[in-house]
């Protein structure tokens, strides 16, 4: 009789854009590496949580943007064990029916989560009801690991760095249940990228000038408009060419991308709304101004991009500032006018700076991340 087809469950949720982006990646590779596999994504907080603790994704953005002090402390108070574990034990209790029922409905072989604050409402409900389903978790935080991604009842646990590692070591997890092989990313950033200037052609770019590409994660978080702003004044030249354009990645803000598409530029500004392409866009652009979120990172990092980080999310991603600028693949400015300051003085000079910085971020860059996670996860399970 043939084997039935392996069911894959990945636990994410759109807190940000980066644990979709890791689930999305994992799929993929799943099914290139097991093509009879059965892989399925749920968004667990949003869909298999009771309300009102379901609201934390949509509301996660505002928080984070708005009360970014508020969301510091949550994250720190929940790192406490006592702290962590009863506020999931809460939220468990309340959705225990809707959890139950997403194991009896799928029925996994295997359980992946790419969320920390999955695991323990998860975990303890897979124990009681299919124990013989292994759990993994793939950390998506590259630098600021909160205790919820290391939950004991991990069968395995992907890190992305050696610092990260060190980490789950001191909480007491057995070396031979840590795995590191790099932050999960897209297969395309594995692939040989297009022209240069193809790339910036389809997106409306001018092939021939230097891109800075401004970015705030899956949610355009930060002060995108006024570094827009900063940043077209400081690349203007009086009477000449310009020296570079911007690529401006407003993702789900509507409202910003008209407002920025409306008014006159000193130099080109092209505003992009969600953009699925990013490996091409990453290769595109001369230098990526974002929030140190991870992905976006990890991502640019494989690129050889190298990043000027205005800014980031209190909790997990603040180690990731010096997880690039000690690597000597960026640098952090906060103020919008120092920050368009750098840019202009690291591509106005004779590009050796440039250069050098973008050789560290490749060093930094582990673009077969997700095909050696997938390979080792699969190795442990029980053959299709
Ligand atoms: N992203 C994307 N298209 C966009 C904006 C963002 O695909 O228009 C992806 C980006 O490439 C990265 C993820 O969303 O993979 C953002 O993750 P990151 O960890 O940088 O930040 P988060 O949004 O999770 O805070």
């Amino acid at each position: 009789m043939a084997a039935l087809p392996r069911n894959i469950l990945i636990l994410m949720s759109r807190t940000g854009g980066g644990h979709l982006a890791s689930a999305r990646a994992l799929e993929a590779e799943f099914l290139r590496q097991d093509p009879q596999a059965r892989v399925t994504i749920v968004d667990l907080l949003t869909d298999h949580i009771s309300f009102p603790f379901s609201r934390l994704p949509r509301t996660y953005d505002t928080l984070v943007n708005r009360a970014p002090r508020l969301w510091q402390a949550m994250w720190k108070v929940t790192a406490r064990r006592a702290v962590g574990g009863s506020s999931s034990a809460l939220v468990r209790y309340m959705s225990q029916s809707k959890l139950e029922r997403l194991i009896r409905d799928c029925k996994p072989d295997l359980v992946v989560s790419v969320h920390p604050l999955v695991n323990d409402l998860m975990i303890p409900v897979l124990a009681r009801l299919a124990p013989a389903t292994r759990y993994v978790t793939v950390v998506t935080d590259l630098g600021g690991i909160h205790p919820l991604w290391l939950h004991p009842g991990n069968a395995a646990i992907y890190l992305p760095t050696a610092k990260a590692v060190a980490v789950a070591l001191a909480r007491g997890l057995p070396q031979h249940r840590l795995h590191t092989h790099g932050l999960p990313i897209r297969a395309e950033f594995a692939l040989a990228p297009p022209a240069r200037a193809d790339a910036r052609l389809s997106f409306g770019l001018d092939p021939a000038l230097p891109v800075v590409l401004v970015m705030g994660g899956g949610g355009g978080i930060g002060p995108i408009e006024a570094i827009v702003e900063a940043m077209a004044a400081a690349l203007a030249t009086t009477g000449g060419r310009a020296t570079a354009q911007i690529a401006v990645i407003t993702a789900k803000n509507d409202r910003l991308r008209a407002r920025l598409a409306g008014r006159s530029w000193p130099v080109l500004v092209v505003p992009l709304g969600f953009v699925d392409r990013m490996s091409d866009l990453m290769h595109a652009s001369d230098l990526l101004v974002t929030k140190a979120g991870p992905g976006s990172i990890a991502e640019a990092s494989v690129r050889g991009l190298p990043m000027l980080i205005y800014g980031f999310i209190p909790g997990q991603e603040a180690a990731n500032v010096d997880h690039v600028v000690e690597a000597g693949a960026g640098l952090f400015e906060p103020d919008p006018k120092a920050l368009a300051g750098q840019a202009a003085a690291l591509l106005g000079s004779d590009g050796q700076r440039l250069a050098g910085m973008a050789a560290k971020a490749r060093g930094l860059g582990r673009d077969q991340a997700t095909r050696d996670i997938v390979a080792s996860i699969l190795a442990d399970l029980p053959k299709a």
